[in-house]
């Protein structure tokens, strides 16, 4: 998902994505994105290596969250550096995430994605998350959204399951981001 602020590095270990490769984003209307991404079978060091790229290429794109679809990759796995709306900062990574809650009250706000570029639109998401999934490592893990970092948790599971956040808007928002994407120089064809 696509933020508007520059965090901080971390204070006390490795940096996420230091010894990543920064790599191509794919577009709207790259097939890889249509798809539903494959469940990781193998955590073994390729698996580190893709989640150090996530997130080297998420920084290198001012980007809050990454799937892995977006850099070709149809593995289900995201990585996220993202405030909620308390501005506390949430950072980690996901592999097979499931999003296991979304309730609450239903807010539209201004989302943008990575492999929509420039673009945004007002879209309603639930305001509370629940995503349990694996570590790298293979441990469990269990990551709790409210409000902006809720949003991007069901973002980027939207993107796991070859779903963008065009397909929850309707009418003239739909409408509009569709056509600006269309005319934008990244050409991006639905
Ligand atoms: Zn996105």
């Amino acid at each position: 998902m696509r933020g508007t602020r520059t965090l901080a590095a971390m204070r006390h270990g490795p940096i996420p994505g230091a010894r990543g490769r920064v790599r191509p984003l794919t577009l709207l209307g790259d097939t890889v994105l249509r798809e539903p991404c494959r469940e990781v079978t193998d955590f073994g060091p390729e698996l580190a290596v893709l989640v150090e790229d996530l997130f080297a290429t998420m920084y290198a794109a001012r980007g809050v969250g990454l799937a892995a679809n977006q850099i070709g990759e149809p593995l289900r796995v995201f990585v996220y550096d993202c405030p909620d709306d308390e501005d506390v900062r949430h950072l980690g990574h996901v592999v097979n995430p499931r999003l296991v809650a979304a309730d609450g009250v239903v807010v539209r706000g201004p989302e943008g994605c990575l492999s929509l570029p420039g673009l945004e639109a007002g879209t309603e998401r639930y305001d509370h998350a629940v995503v349990e999934g694996f570590t790298v490592d293979g441990a469990p893990v269990t990551v709790h959204g409210s409000g902006f970092f809720a949003r991007c948790l069901q973002h980027e599971s939207d993107h796991l399951d070859g779903r963008l956040y065009v397909d929850h808007l309707t009418g003239w928002r739909r409408r509009r981001v569709l056509r600006r994407a269309a005319r934008a120089s990244w050409g991006g064809a639905s």
